[in-house]
């Protein structure tokens, strides 16, 4: 069992008053710094974002915007296009019409659009989760939780959930793929399953921000919920870039729904709310160079997460669970807390990670640990093995 010695438990402590400002997100490692700079902070793996995407996007950007004056100064100076502008460039690559797209400071404000205006009545969400799913939920609408149990690895039993969202009635469904926190997948066919037995609910969110990390071939082939939603009008994908191009920075993010969903949100505002730089990425991510580019990195990223995950599951009093993202969610077998076990690794090792105890629908200890680069990976193995002795 791993302990903290007084001084450990005095810096905890401090952690854990930081992790209680943030709400129910993680504080950054910028306000870690700033709060506790006795951390020396080496690695991040809390935060869950390719690290090699954001090389790509770094040498695109000093390249093309800050080796250039009067691109950087448009940039800066001028309105950046408005929501269907940028809808535009996205739509030709997403192969949907540009009035299915609705554009997001971040998915997280699609995620707040969405839940915010189309669920009538009862909406049913999965947990563990991801928190603004339930957070954003306006009053009076019933929240309903289906249960991803550990002894399924967090799977979902298609047939059993068909018949629950059948039985419940629910308007609005949170499918995320690969679900945050724990990495569990539905495979394509296995989704197209859902679709097809719950055709009478009329909204159904499938997020996939993770999506660039899963696979279901050799080849890596991303396979991507849009291709549904040509084929089911509930749906409703919504897309983070923050992790899988390692961009949270700049906020971007969109959705693609159905039109008189999109123009229901536009009348209500969102007209610039990206801003130069999410342009700037944007378009970039339609371009052929760019695209080369990151799927070199998207899948040397998959491949090192992977075998990443492979070396956690030779840590002794560790359940590594089955994970088609970025991260793994880990499970204390030896009666060790999650918050002393995140606070060891930060404060001994400095290696940041993410103490779950504050999702709901998890019963024990979890953590959940993010790929990083090949080096910090190897980093990772060491300190765990040296912090239980194996
Ligand atoms: C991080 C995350 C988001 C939000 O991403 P932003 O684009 O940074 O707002 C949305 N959905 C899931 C499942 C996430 O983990």
């Amino acid at each position: 069992v791993i302990t903290l010695t007084p001084e450990e438990a005095l810096v905890s402590s401090r952690i854990r008053k930081l992790k209680e400002q943030a709400g129910s997100h993680s504080p950054s490692i910028i306000s870690l710094n700033e709060q506790i700079p006795e951390l020396n902070i080496q690695i991040d793996a809390c935060f869950l974002s390719n690290p090699y995407a954001t090389d790509v996007f770094l040498v695109y950007l000093k390249n093309e915007l800050l080796s250039n004056d009067l691109k950087l100064r448009d940039v800066l100076e001028f309105y950046p296009s408005q929501n269907e502008v940028i809808a535009n460039v996205l739509a030709h690559g997403l192969g949907v019409n540009v009035n299915n797209i609705f554009v997001g400071n971040g998915a997280v404000e699609v995620i707040q659009a969405v839940m915010h205006n189309f669920i009538k009545n009862k909406v049913v969400i999965n947990v563990p989760t991801f928190s603004p799913y339930y957070e954003y939920v306006k009053e009076g609408k019933q929240v309903v939780y289906y249960a991803l149990n550990k002894e399924d690895d967090f799977t979902i039993n298609v047939d059993h959930y068909i018949a629950f969202i059948r039985a419940n009635q629910p308007d609005t469904i949170v499918l995320i793929n690969p679900n945050n926190p724990d990495g569990g997948y539905i495979a394509y066919e296995q989704l197209r399953k859902i679709l097809v037995g719950l055709k009478q609910v009329e909204n159904i969110i499938i997020d996939e921000s993770f999506v660039h990390f899963a696979f279901e071939d050799e080849n890596r082939t991303l396979i991507t919920a849009t291709e549904l939603f040509k084929e089911f009008e509930n749906v409703i994908v919504i897309k983070s870039m923050s992790k899988d191009f390692g961009i949270a920075g700049i906020r971007c993010g969109y959705g693609v729904m159905n039109k008189y969903k999109v123009m229901n949100l536009l009348k209500n505002g969102y007209l610039w709310n990206s801003n130069g730089l999410s342009e700037y990425f944007f378009r970039l991510y339609e371009r052929d160079d760019f695209k080369q580019a990151y799927e070199v990195v998207r899948k040397r990223y998959i491949a090192d997460a992977q075998q990443f995950f492979q070396a956690l599951r030779d840590i002794p009093h560790i359940r590594v669970y089955p994970s088609k993202a970025n991260f793994a969610l880990l499970e204390l077998l030896d009666g060790t807390t999650s918050a002393d076990f995140v606070s060891k690794l930060l404060i001994k090792y400095g290696v940041y990670t993410r103490n779950c105890s504050d999702k709901i629908g998890l019963h024990g200890e979890f953590v959940r640990i993010a790929g990083r680069t090949r080096d910090q990976n190897e980093a990772i193995i060491a300190a765990l093995r040296d912090m239980y002795g194996a």
